[in-house]
């Protein structure tokens, strides 16, 4: 057990969240490869417009992978994704269940920014699945949390509402790794009245999907 671990549980609090026995020491060069070939990538008009391609960070040997929807203007101009308003709201969520940054692993639908900070079309997502479905296999979560309405609807392959795809579990593409769909951060920023619900998925997922 680590020594976060067990300073955790000398205090009483649930550490299963970040509990993290996987070793993943052959997928390193795998992993970084993929990033470079983003970092380069022009296979779709977005390659156009970015400052910086956004690639996933975080824990690469988590057990939580977390997806939003993709850059905004501070993440395309920092090369990282989550750290504007709603990233900071994303930072806040996390620690309310005790999880630094630092224990999941956060990436984006796609991996530049959308001029005007458009929903990305058919294409671009298109164009981009493929290093999303290589950062799921090489870091094999034991839970993908889907943030919003553009990553749900993107990964999942579906136009149901919010309402009918929070509060259930789904799975990602054929693999039995469960998918949970929460509010997007900027969503909840722009709806306060709704951020207490957000409560209600974490405790979903605390119920639902075991990650120890
Ligand atoms: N919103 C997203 O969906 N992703 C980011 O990286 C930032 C904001």
């Amino acid at each position: 057990m680590s020594r976060k671990k067990d300073l955790l549980s000398l205090m009483n609090i649930d550490s299963s969240w970040y509990k993290n026995t996987k070793s993943h020491k052959n997928n390193d060069l795998q992993y970084y490869n993929l990033e470079l070939e983003a970092t380069s990538c022009e296979q779709c008009i977005l390659s156009e417009s970015r400052n910086k391609v956004v690639f996933g960070k975080g824990d690469k040997n988590s057990n939580i992978f977390i997806i939003g929807e993709a850059p905004g203007k501070d993440e395309d101009l920092n090369g990282e994704p989550f750290i504007g308003r709603a990233g900071k709201l994303l930072t806040e969520i996390l620690l309310s269940i005790q999880l630094q940054r630092s224990d999941v692993y956060i990436t984006n639908t796609i991996k530049c920014r959308p001029p005007e900070n458009r929903n990305p079309n058919s294409n671009e997502i298109s164009s981009c699945s493929h290093f999303l479905d290589k950062e799921i296999e090489l870091i094999s979560p034991k839970v993908i949390i889907l943030l919003g309405k553009v990553a749900a609807e993107t990964i999942l392959n579906t136009s149901k509402s919010m309402t009918e795809l929070r509060g259930k579990v789904h799975y990602y593409k054929d693999t039995k790794i469960p998918t949970l769909v929460f509010y997007h951060p900027a969503y909840l920023l722009r709806s306060p009245y709704e951020k207490r619900k957000v409560w209600d998925d974490i405790l979903f997922m605390k119920r639902e999907v075991n990650v120890s």
